[in-house]
């Protein structure tokens, strides 16, 4: 074997493969599914990118003993790359006031009305210049690289024109050429109804098919079509003729449901396919055993209720019954503006009763799902995807237990 281009990092502390997480495709995460190497060895493939072999440092095939390129790693943990799947990362304007209002007693519906809300930073993202919007897209990008996260799942839908709804999604693309971070872009349009189409949602959405979807797909812009699927935003049935649109076009599906209300959107996502389905807050108790039985992935987006100071999604039942459990931050400037995703295992484990083990898998192997990138990325395995998270740490359980503060 030629090992010419292979790197050898030896004598780390410990290991995190989620070796048996990616066997069980994320179901029922245990604490022995982490697959924790303690000692560990990685030889890698740098040509491929890939993981060459991986095991015990003490069981180091001879072929492997005597490569030139060697890295020693006593102090360190290693985990895959941290998978952040739900952003809504590109916007202009920010939204301190929204809260400072809502700090004083004011409701959503009342800042909404008063000029603030999702339609003040929809203003703001029109009126930015591609060069503005890059600017800060870059520097979000940077936060979330410090705590870990190697790939981001991007949303559109701050712009809601075809012209600004694409200029983001240039955006995200022009970005993945100035960053190592892997970007997955989602086309939103149907985050709200745009004030041009105020009262008129049916033939807001009678556009976004017949127009919006075939010039983002035919200029591969999106690999992901999404909508909110909620009481006042857009319906289960304009969902579904938005879906089939999208799928026509060869965009896969991720959906924003049972957030405020239970109105059944779990239960389409599952009917349409979709690769996920998200934030589930008032998820039902038939969609959680639809769910369970599906492969569509459960978003839980735990930093939003924290934030707005809504209950939490039922994490322990949707696992419990077998779903396929994820954890992202939901970044945006309105009800998340954080871009810290270990921070969202300390939530879930402390308010949602989730284990270290689920919540580890959660911004993993099971995110990676969320994405359709399972088989390359979120465990460390021979030929898979060589992209690690590394943490100057004793053990793995400091990831949640830190609080959201991780070296
Ligand atoms: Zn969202």
């Amino acid at each position: 074997m030629n090992t010419d281009h292979f790197v050898l990092y030896e004598n780390i502390k410990q290991c995190v493969t989620l070796a048996g997480v990616a066997k069980n495709s994320g179901r029922h995460p245990k604490e022995a599914d982490l697959g924790v190497i303690s000692d560990a060895a990685v030889v890698v493939n740098n040509q491929t990118n890939r993981i060459e072999w991986i095991g015990k440092n003490a069981e180091l095939p001879t072929e492997f003993g005597d490569l030139a390129a060697r890295f020693s790693c006593e102090e360190e943990v290693w985990l895959p790359e941290l998978i952040e799947c739900h952003t809504h990362l590109i916007y202009a304007g920010t939204r301190h006031h929204d809260f400072a209002l809502r700090c004083l007693g004011k409701t959503y519906q009342q800042i909404a009305s008063e000029g603030g809300g999702i339609l003040s930073t929809l203003t703001h993202t029109r009126k930015a210049s591609p060069g503005e919007l890059l600017e800060s897209a870059s520097s979000e990008l940077e936060h979330f690289q410090k705590y870990g996260v190697g790939t981001i799942e991007i949303k559109s839908g701050y712009g809601l024109s075809l012209e600004s709804e694409l200029r983001i999604l240039k955006c995200i693309q022009e970005l993945q050429h100035h960053t190592s971070v892997l970007l997955a872009p989602t086309f939103m349009p149907a985050h709200a109804t745009p004030p041009e189409f105020k009262g008129q949602t049916d033939e807001y959405v009678k556009l976004i098919c017949k127009e919006w979807i075939p010039e983002v797909a035919k200029n591969k812009l999106a690999v992901f079509f999404d909508a909110f699927v909620e009481e006042g935003y857009f319906s289960v049935e304009q969902a579904r003729t938005m879906c089939e649109a999208a799928l026509a076009s060869g965009l896969k599906l991720k959906l924003h449901v049972d957030q405020f209300t239970n109105l059944g959107g779990a239960s389409l996502a599952v009917d349409m396919g979709a690769i996920s389905c998200d934030h589930l807050d008032n998820v039902g108790r038939e969609s959680i055993q639809k769910l369970a039985e599906s492969k569509t992935v459960a978003v839980l987006l735990p930093g939003a209720s924290l934030f707005t100071g809504t209950p939490y999604p039922p994490a322990r039942n949707l696992i419990d019954a077998g779903a396929i459990v994820a954890l992202s931050t939901d970044y945006n400037p309105g009800t998340c503006p954080t871009r810290n995703l270990p921070l969202m295992t300390t939530i879930a484990c402390c308010q949602m009763g989730m284990t270290i083990a689920e919540s580890i898998a959660g911004i993993t192997y099971n995110a990676a799902a969320a994405l359709g990138l399972q088989k390359e990325l979120g465990s460390l395995e021979m030929g898979k995807n060589f992209r690690v998270c590394q943490l100057k740490a004793d053990s793995y359980e400091v990831l949640p237990y830190c609080f959201g503060e991780l070296e």
